[in-house]
């Protein structure tokens, strides 16, 4: 059986105060749910605070990046370490917005992965397509690709921590959410890729979350598909109410 995973992505938004608030109500709704797990990412500047207001809840905290090295010359990064002693568990790594935006290739990606790995964080290894792929049928491809860079040289023992998240780019923050067919037949995909790789028993045991409008009204169902374990959520994160519906998910 696959833990359920809902972590919120609140991307370049709330100031540190604001990030108080927000994580104050959501520890709230969140409190007393035994049989899911429930992550968040703040900005790094809010993780610190978060964290403080979260320090006897079970909500978990991830960075929305890292890089793969401890420290050094890196402007603008932030270290394994560092994301650890502001309190956090995972890191977001290969987000479709660092991706496109930012350029992020797939050997970076890589590199952050491992780096997350060696420092004994969980990496929410994110991949997806565009719309142009999807429409062109190169959903497979581009997904197989992205896997087998971004996952390179990770071992079968830290795969079995790694969460994958599948975020089609086109769902992404537009309203348009997969739907649950397409989301479960892009999910099983993911999942007997994982098994050609590292073996069916760590396949089976891989939580792959979907992304991409994911809201308060669509969550049951695309909780329902057998491998969808979770949901990578960035705009619903943002609001109690609906985070806290989308983390009681029925
Ligand atoms: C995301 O940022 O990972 C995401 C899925 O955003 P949204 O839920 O707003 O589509």
């Amino acid at each position: 059986m696959r833990r359920p995973l809902i972590a919120g992505n609140w991307k370049m938004h709330t100031s540190i105060l604001e990030a108080y608030l927000l994580v104050a109500e959501i520890g709230k709704c969140a409190a007393g749910l035994k049989d899911r797990d429930v992550i968040l990412a703040p900005p790094n500047i809010a993780l610190n605070a978060v964290s403080r207001v979260l320090h006897d809840s079970d909500v978990l905290l991830a960075s929305q990046n890292v890089c793969w090295e401890e420290e050094g010359a890196f402007t603008g990064e932030i270290s394994p370490t560092m994301v650890k002693s502001a309190g956090a568990v995972a890191s977001i790594i290969g987000h479709s917005e660092r991706r496109q935006i930012f350029h992020e290739d797939d050997e970076m990606i890589n590199k952050r992965v491992l780096g997350a790995l060696k420092f004994g964080l969980i990496p929410l290894f994110c991949i997806g397509e565009t719309l142009e792929e999807r429409e062109g049928e190169k959903t497979f491809e581009v997904l197989e690709a992205q896997i087998r860079k971004g996952l390179a040289g990770v071992s079968v023992e830290d795969m079995a921590t790694t969460v994958v998240a599948y975020e089609p780019i086109w769902a992404i923050g537009t309203g348009k959410t997969a739907t649950k067919e397409q989301a479960q037949e892009v999910h099983a995909f993911i999942r007997k890729l994982l098994a050609e790789m590292f073996g069916k028993a760590i396949a089976d045991s891989v939580r792959i979350l979907y992304g991409g409008s994911v809201k308060p009204d669509n969550v049951d169902e695309l909780m329902a598909q057998p491998d969808i374990d979770g949901a990578l959520v960035g705009g619903a994160a943002l609001n109690a109410e609906s985070f806290c519906r989308i983390i009681n998910f029925k």
